[in-house]
Order: structure tokens, then C-alpha cells, then sequence
């Protein structure tokens, strides 16, 4: 999975050998989920330990690689994001899905613990309220999308409008009349893209990100919520509802990712079986996408540096 010689691996390292990321491109190849093409779940893997050189690995030594090359990309995700501000051309917008207990939480705390808050927006979305509910389905991620400049991150999205909604269409309110059939998902689907395609035509770099866990690890991680007093507050019951549609929630998500995966906004099927692999990849391939923007700090021009330098000289004589 991690290149060679990790340890001794440096951001400018990387840049010299004209590579801008820390993890191979071939291993992130294999977790996006390409454009255009059928893909299916069930072929990505939740566990990493399922690609053959991370069996053969020592968990505990690729474990630590792996912490090591999070760190790296948080300290550069933070410079990285200085210049985006600066810049202020671009904004960044990510999407995280999964299903609960997939690690979305943790995710942001983790990848983003080291940037600067004023230039980082979350926003989580949850059942839509009444005025929401009176408005199209797009209405209230308009309002929170980041500025030029800013990171947002959309903790569930308007993706919860083709899934949670398409295995609870009864949870469909205030439409004009017709079948909820497949015409219907794909005029969702269309609206999706055509949104996205609007925001990238003007400077919103669109990175989807799927959280895949197994079915046994969202039962662990609800058990564990049960059995830990310091867990409790995150134990619900809806949770327990909504696993027994499972399968359901997977087809939703697999249709999903097939009709949105695009150039300009790809998904990434991440597998988040173990947290730190989940983070050390989101980090890296937002790291890394910034990167290949190729930003420059605004250039200031002789005449107003000239200007900056006689006002500093004047403040020194007051
Ligand atoms: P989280 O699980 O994200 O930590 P909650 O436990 O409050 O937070 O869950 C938010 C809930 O809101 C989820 O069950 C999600 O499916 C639901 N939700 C989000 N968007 C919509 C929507 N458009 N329609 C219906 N339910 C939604």
C-alpha cells in the first residue's frame, strides 16, 4: 500500500521525484471508483489486510507507516490549505458517506486537526426540517457550500436524497404527483451531476469519499457503543433499525456511485474497516489533490512593494 522507505520519505522528497502524494498512485487507482464504468461494491475491499503485500506485511510496522504518513499529510494539508486561502480561487468541497459507524466523526477530527478553523467549514446534515422539506432537495447544501478559499466538509450530503430517501421513499414529502420508479432516481441523479458540474465549472474541487466497512465491524463498533459508558451518547436505536436494511443500503450506495462518478467529482470507495487506513488515504488524496493546483501566493509588484517598505519606514520614524 505505502511507498518505500516511508520513514525517511518528506513531502519535498516527493516533490522531486515528481510525485505529489505519499501513497502509490496504483493502490488509489484501485479505490476510485472510475468514471463511466459498472462497478460493484462487493469488489472493494473494507480491509486492506485483503490486498496480498499488506498480508504478507506486519500489521502493527504498516500500521505505524501508515500513522506517520498521516501526520505528514496533515502538516502539509495545513500549509496547503494557507495557500488555497491565499489564493482564493478555488474552494475545496468533500463529501462523506457511509453507513452509520463508518468513521465520518473521526474522520474529520483526525484529517483536519491541524488546520486553520477559519478556513475550514463542517457542516452535518441530518433529517431535513419542515422549511427544508419546502424547498428542492438542493436547497439547504446551496447555503452551506464553502467559500473561494475554503475546505467544506459535508458530513452526509445531498447523496442521503438517493439513498436513505430511496430505501425510505416513504420519507418523500410534498411532491408533485408521479411513479417513484427509475425515471425518478435518475432525474436525482442528473440533478446531482448537473449541480456538481456547475460548481467545478467554477472553482469548487468536488472529492467524494465512501467509507466501506463490513457488516461485521458496523456490529462490532454498535456493540462496542453499548458496552462502553463512555459511548453511550452515540448509541442509538435507528441504528440498530436501519442495519436490518443493510443490503439495501448497499445497492442504494453501488447505484449511487455508478451514475455520479465523475471526472470532476469522483468517488473513492475507501475501505475503513481499520480507521487509520480509512485516514491516512482521505488525507492524502485531498493533500495531494491541492497540490495539483499548483498554487502560487498572490505576487506583489515592485511599485506597491516599494510603497510597503516607505510605510513601514514611516511607521519606524513615528
Ligand atoms: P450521524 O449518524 O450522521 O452521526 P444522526 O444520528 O443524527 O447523525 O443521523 C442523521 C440522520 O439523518 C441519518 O439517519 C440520515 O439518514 C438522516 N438524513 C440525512 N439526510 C436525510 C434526508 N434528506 N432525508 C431523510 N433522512 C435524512
Amino acid at each position: 500500500m505505502l511507498r518505500e522507505n516511508n520513514h525517511e520519505h518528506n513531502v519535498s522528497q516527493t516533490r522531486r521525484e515528481g510525485r505529489i502524494g505519499l501513497i502509490a498512485n496504483k493502490y488509489l487507482k484501485r479505490i476510485r471508483a472510475a468514471p463511466g464504468k459498472k462497478i460493484r461494491l462487493g469488489d472493494f475491499p473494507t480491509d486492506w489486510a485483503q490486498e496480498r503485500d499488506l498480508k504478507d506485511a506486519e500489521k502493527e510496522a504498516f500500521k505505524e507507516k501508515a500513522l506517520k504518513i498521516l501526520d505528514e499529510n496533515r502538516a502539509a494539508l495545513a500549509s496547503a490549505q494557507e495557500l488555497l486561502w491565499a489564493s482564493n480561487v478555488y474552494s475545496i468541497l468533500i463529501i462523506l458517506q457511509g453507513m452509520d459507524t463508518a468513521g465520518k466523526d473521526g474522520t474529520i477530527k483526525h484529517v483536519l486537526s491541524g488546520v486553520n478553523p477559519q478556513g475550514c467549514k463542517v457542516h452535518s446534515f441530518k433529517v431535513p426540517t419542515e422549511e427544508e422539506l419546502d424547498h428542492t432537495f438542493l436547497w439547504r447544501f446551496w447555503r452551506a457550500l464553502p467559500n473561494r478559499g475554503e475546505i467544506g466538509i459535508f458530513n452526509r450530503s445531498y447523496y442521503e436524497d438517493v439513498l436513505v430517501v430511496k430505501v425510505h421513499p416513504e420519507r418523500l414529502r410534498n411532491l408533485p404527483p408521479g411513479k417513484l420508479g427509475k425515471k425518478f432516481w435518475n432525474a436525482r441523479y442528473e440533478d446531482i451531476n448537473t449541480f456538481e458540474q456547475h460548481l467545478a465549472r467554477n472553482g469548487t474541487i468536488i472529492l467524494k469519499f465512501f467509507l466501506h466497512i463490513s457488516r461485521e465491524v458496523q456490529k462490532k463498533r454498535l456493540l462496542d457503543r453499548l458496552n462502553d459508558d463512555d459511548k453511550y451518547w452515540k448509541f442509538s436505536l435507528t441504528d440498530i433499525a436501519e442495519r436490518q436494511f443493510w443490503n439495501d443500503y448497499q445497492a442504494v450506495y453501488e447505484d449511487a456511485i455508478n451514475a455520479t462518478s465523475t471526472d470532476i467529482a469522483p468517488w473513492y470507495v475507501i475501505p475503513a474497516d481499520h480507521k487509520w487506513v480509512a485516514r491516512t488515504l482521505i488525507a492524502d488524496i485531498i493533500t495531494t489533490k491541492i497540490r495539483s493546483l499548483d498554487l502560487q501566493y498572490p505576487q506583489v509588484t515592485d511599485e506597491i512593494l516599494a510603497k510597503y517598505r516607505e510605510a513601514g519606514r514611516q511607521m519606524e520614524e513615528d
